[in-house]
């Protein structure tokens, strides 16, 4: 059924084998696409992608109105109330 595979990797051009037991678990899956990138790159791309939007720094605080304690992507500091996102939206 599956034979491993060399594809070659769209972002630094080296030659990584999709493997049989890889091309079973796509199909399991049912991803069609085969990877365009090696390991490395999937892994490099998944961090950077992460980074730029949930995987923010979040810090805890307490929330200035109801007092629960909630994360803020910044750092609170004593002169500026945190809200949680509850009571920021109101
Ligand atoms: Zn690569
Ligand atoms: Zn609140």
């Amino acid at each position: 059924m599956f034979s491993d595979k060399n594809i070659v990797c769209k972002d630094c051009g080296q030659n990584f084998t999709f493997t049989a037991s890889e091309q079973e678990f796509f199909a399991e899956k049912g991803f069609s696409n085969e990877p365009q990138r090696c390991k490395d790159c999937r892994v490099a791309r998944k961090q950077t992608s992460s980074r730029g939007s949930e995987q923010r720094m979040m810090f805890d605080a307490v929330c200035a109105n109801c007092g629960r304690p909630c994360k803020v992507p910044f750092e609170p500091r004593s002169d500026r109330p945190v809200y949680c996102s509850d009571c920021f939206r109101r």
